[in-house]
């Protein structure tokens, strides 16, 4: 079997080829287009803690290291989840951090408009239907599949009224793409997933959703994220399939765990990170992902010249196998 390393190389020089193609012609005036723009997208649920950090950093240096855009995305979709100030407060930890993000922050809770129009499209193309089951229903009849239960498509043939949750008729196909660290991943969502919901009954959009949405529309060509996510990726490719859009590349980062082998997260009270002093932080981040600049660095400025410039992703720790 291969290693990580050698399968995120091997990955990683694919993904050239795949940007020479895409790019034939080097015509001055096409210089200037990104061929790499990349994304973080924190949830608003509490300040910006260490397993965030991995994600900010992993994603911010494979952007500058091939020369891409990075840009924010505040992931406000879901209201009950977001906790007051606290995008305030992850903008300003990543500023005093030292990022550089492009363009405007997007914030999804002021993309509303965005999302019900792809639904209506979904609509128009018959890939939605309503469904009314209740949550002890789903909990009772379905099986357990890569991240819950499988809905078992009980609302499918039953024509109900558009006014409940609109859920997504998941095609027979299979889904496989290849992650730059994970490689070959395959994935037949109708069996794993089964038909997901794209905007629940009380009116707010899934993060599947928006998620896919954004990422096509603000032209996302690299999505650099947790591997906590990759159980998603297969839901949000094929809603990119029914709505035409382009799948970007996918390089899933190891996920920090607590010293229970829980993953570090705002409801664990990862401890947080401080502003006044953020240069260890970045080092254990930069550490954990495979870069080792402690002895190299003494200043912000020169953590992240020397960062971007040793970044590679062939050094990153192989993911551990889990499912
Ligand atoms: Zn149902």
């Amino acid at each position: 079997m291969k290693s990580g390393a050698i399968l995120a190389r091997e990955a990683a020089d694919q993904d050239k080829t795949e940007i020479a193609m895409n790019n034939p012609i080097p015509m001055p005036e096409l210089m200037s287009l990104p061929c790499y723009r990349g994304r973080f997208a924190p949830t608003p649920s509490g300040a910006l803690h260490f397993g965030s950090l991995i994600a900010a950093l992993g994603s911010y240096l494979d952007a500058r290291a091939h020369a891409g855009e990075w840009h924010l995305r505040i992931e406000d979709v879901d209201p009950p989840r977001v906790a007051p100030g606290s995008a305030d407060s992850i903008l300003r930890m990543l500023d005093a951090l030292g990022f550089e993000w492009d363009g405007p922050v997007v914030y999804q809770s002021q993309r509303s408009e965005a999302y019900a129009a792809a639904i209506e499209r979904l609509i128009d193309a018959g890939r939605i239907y309503g469904c009314d089951c209740s949550r002890k229903l789903l909990k009772e009849s379905a099986i357990m599949g890569v991240d819950g239960p499988v809905y078992p498509g009980t609302c499918r043939e039953r024509n109900l009224p558009l006014n409940t949750a609109r859920r997504f008729r998941v095609p027979a196909t299979r889904i496989v793409f290849n992650d730059l660290l994970a490689g070959r991943v395959a994935c037949a969502v109708a069996d794993e997933c089964g038909d997901f919901v794209l905007l629940r009954a009380d009116g707010v959009f899934t993060y599947q959703l928006a998620v896919t949405v954004d990422d096509a529309e603000l032209g996302i060509t690299h999505i650099v994220r947790g591997a906590d996510l990759l159980a998603s990726t297969p839901r949000q490719i094929v809603l990119q399939q029914a709505l035409g859009y382009p799948t970007p590349t996918y390089l899933h980062l190891p996920v920090a765990l607590n010293d229970d082998g829980g993953k570090l997260s705002k409801q664990t009270l990862a401890a947080p990170l401080r502003d006044d002093d953020p240069l260890p932080a970045l080092l254990r981040a930069a550490q954990f992902l495979g870069l080792d600049l402690r002895q190299e660095t003494g200043s912000l400025a020169e953590f992240w010249q020397l960062a971007a410039r040793v970044w590679q992703r062939g050094k990153l720790p192989p993911l551990r196998a889990k499912r």
